[in-house]
């Protein structure tokens, strides 16, 4: 037997594995998950039914070309089916780009901290990251960004709302950010909580798109139509990204029970944002709760709430946890928690009662 190993690529060397939050605890009297910025809710029966029903059929490749769901998506946006290109997931379509735009030698700009697949699917393609520190309210420091960018740079992330901030950018400094982006760098608009921002300044980027061809924009059915489980994503882009979208996708990632469960899902949009409307009611609820509390709470337009509690960070996460939640702690600054249902964000808040006054 051979006493080496296969040669991987250095750029692997020190990469994080990404870290998924945390499980509820099993057989504890209550456990939420508040780690993941899942949608609480379960599947609505007409998006289950979708579901079984592919089911029944999955010996069968998926439809490699997402061709319904493709259709659907391009009417309900208003944008030519040719800029419209799904993936596994938002995370699978940001992880194409990059294979798209950038390698060895390159550089890909994002806020930090933000995101935390865009180090890793960064680094796996060998570009060199140029993190952007938030400004001291937690906002993308898009001055900063503009600043950034050298000859080298392929693309930019633009997470809006951030995660794990919540923090937004707002349609003025947002346009004034891509007038001065160079038309051969992608700037990438990760929109995931789309549906949960009520500040009518935020920019939708599919309108920001139309005339911008090196805008590209990210949404995912995960957050606010509840398909975390399933693997679904799309972008919005002109034609030459979304070609390059095509090439970069692993055939048949989308699954036919994914694509069945969105095209659903798009159809039960009405009862689906009826749903993102109770959680941004709890939100509301919730961040008014805190700040009453004492907390300085950025505002947030997102499913979560973050508490920037530095060196309490770790402790705090475990005081949820032993109360019934679980919480997304990030060491030495802070926690990301979650909007979910009524009794969790109630034992949420307590425990942040009994920690800050
Ligand atoms: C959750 C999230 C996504 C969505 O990931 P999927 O791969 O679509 O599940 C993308 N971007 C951000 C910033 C997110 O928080």
């Amino acid at each position: 037997m051979s006493e080496t190993s296969p040669r991987l690529r250095a750029e692997l060397e020190g990469i994080p594995t990404y870290k998924p939050g945390k499980p509820a605890a099993a057989g504890g009297p209550v456990a939420y998950k508040l780690s993941s910025n899942e949608n609480p809710y379960p599947p609505l029966p007409g998006v289950m039914q979708s579901v079984t029903s592919a089911a029944a059929s999955f010996n069968r490749y998926p439809d490699m070309a997402c061709t319904e769901l493709t259709a659907e998506l391009a009417e309900r946006f208003g944008v030519p089916q040719a800029h419209v290109a799904t993936g596994t997931g938002s995370v699978g379509v940001a992880q194409q780009l990059l294979q798209a735009t950038s390698g060895p030698g390159d550089e890909v700009i994002y806020a930090w901290r933000s995101f935390e697949a865009y180090p890793i699917i960064t680094r796996i393609s060998g570009a060199t990251p140029v993190q952007v520190p938030l400004t001291a309210g937690d906002v993308h420091d898009l001055d900063a960004m503009a600043a950034a960018i050298t000859d080298r740079t392929r693309l930019v992330f633009v997470c809006n709302p951030n995660n794990p901030t919540g923090t937004v950018v707002r349609r003025a400094e947002l346009e004034r950010f891509l007038d001065r982006v160079p038309g051969d760098v992608l700037v990438v608009l990760d929109e995931a909580y789309r549906e949960f921002i009520r500040d009518a300044d935020v920019p939708d980027g599919v309108e920001l798109y139309r005339d911008r061809p090196n805008v590209c924009v990210l949404r995912t059915f995960s957050k606010a139509y509840g398909l975390a489980g399933l693997r679904v994503g799309f972008a919005i882009a002109h034609e030459p990204v979304a070609a390059a979208l095509r090439k970069t996708a692993v055939p048949f990632g989308v699954s036919q029970l994914a694509q069945d469960a969105a095209v659903a899902s798009l159809r039960a949009e009405d009862e689906l944002l009826g749903r993102v409307g109770a959680l941004v009611g709890e939100r509301t609820r919730v961040v008014d709760t805190l700040r009453s509390q004492g907390w300085t709470v950025p505002e947030t337009q997102a499913n979560f709430v973050w508490l920037r509690l530095g060196e309490r960070t770790v402790d705090f996460a475990a005081a949820c946890e032993q109360a019934g939640v679980v919480v997304r702690p990030f060491a030495g600054e802070g926690v990301r928690v979650t909007i979910g249902e009524v009794g969790a964000n109630d034992i949420f808040l307590k425990v942040a009662e009994g920690h800050r006054g």
